[in-house]
């Protein structure tokens, strides 16, 4: 029917717009859906200490099975979710089920392992924060020192007292924050005074090459040194090579996170690993 309007181009640029207001209404739609069906789920990627070889903490993050489409990551959701204002009760929802998982991996008898969340820039804002973790570790029973927040610089940055004051609230009660993909934002350094934040996780766009770029191990170095200055510690991002392990700790780097270690593993998956780890600690007889 719109042949001859196509011929400018003007239609043609029309009917993808339309197409992609379509598409993004049926994504804010099965959004719902999901949200309501429980197609969500939860990966969980360790963090390994580098001083003890351990891993003290794993990192959740959110996976979501379409019933048609099947599974989709938060690259493609969270964004979404974000500019519906869905990702304030998705938030919730995975503060909830961290919290959960983390409580049956202490009753599998892995007492130490904390877990980290991604809390999103717009969640932060939009969301009581302190209201929302306090009620899901007291429905657990889960000491709020193994909870940790994942925010990003861009939370930093706007430094405005509302963000402030949620923050002291959750360090009030214990929870730990870090910064995600370090290095990447507009930094504000204030917030790495006075323990307001106590982990950088380095950016993996500076651990990915940095075998063979200089630039980013001199990056990687400053960040590591100025964090262990502070005494704040660090956990490298998306390490996959053996000897990008060894450089990080060769560098006094905390932790390091990546598919060298393991990718995220979704909770079955994730137990059978604390337990393949754990045995390998065992002594040998
Ligand atoms: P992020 O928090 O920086 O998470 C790291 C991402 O890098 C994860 O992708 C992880 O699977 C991937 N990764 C880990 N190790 C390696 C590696 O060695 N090599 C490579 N190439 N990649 C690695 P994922 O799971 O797709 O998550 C992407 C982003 O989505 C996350 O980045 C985070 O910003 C966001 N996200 C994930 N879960 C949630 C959530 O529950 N809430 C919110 N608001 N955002 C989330
Ligand atoms: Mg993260
Ligand atoms: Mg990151
Ligand atoms: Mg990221």
């Amino acid at each position: 029917h719109s042949k001859h309007l196509g011929r400018n181009g003007f239609n043609f640029y029309n009917e993808a717009l339309n197409k992609n207001l379509q598409e993004h209404m049926e994504l804010v739609s099965d959004l719902h859906k999901a949200l309501e069906g429980g197609q969500f789920f939860l990966c969980y990627q360790p963090k390994f200490d580098f001083l003890t070889g351990e891993i003290n903490s794993a990192e959740a993050l959110i996976r979501w099975n379409h019933p048609q489409k099947g599974v989709i990551g938060p690259d493609v959701f969270i964004p979404v979710a974000e500019s519906s204002g869905l990702i304030v009760q998705i938030g919730q929802w995975v503060i909830d089920a961290a919290c959960e998982q983390c409580k049956k991996w202490q009753e599998f008898g892995f007492y130490t392992l904390g877990v980290s969340v991604n809390v999103s820039a717009v969640q932060f804002q939009r969301d009581n924060l302190e209201i929302v973790v306090e009620k899901s570790l007291s429905n657990y029973l889960l000491p709020a020192n193994k909870l940790e927040l994942e925010i990003t610089e861009t939370v930093l940055v706007s430094d405005t007292d509302i963000v402030k004051e949620k923050m002291a609230k959750l360090r009030a009660l214990g929870v730990k924050f870090s910064i995600d993909d370090f290095g990447t934002g507009y930094s504000n350094l204030n917030y790495l005074k006075n323990l307001e934040v106590e982990t950088l996780k380095i950016d993996q766009s500076f651990v990915k090459n940095c075998l063979t770029d200089e630039q980013d191990r001199a990056i990687i170095n400053a960040i590591v040194q100025m964090a262990n200055s502070l005494q704040l510690k660090t956990v490298a991002e998306g390490v996959e090579e053996e000897e990008v392990a060894d450089f990080l700790k060769s560098i006094r780097c905390g932790a390091g996170q990546g598919f060298y270690w393991s990718k995220p593993l979704n909770s079955d998956e994730f137990i059978a690993f604390l337990y393949a780890q754990n045995n390998s600690y065992m002594p040998k007889i």
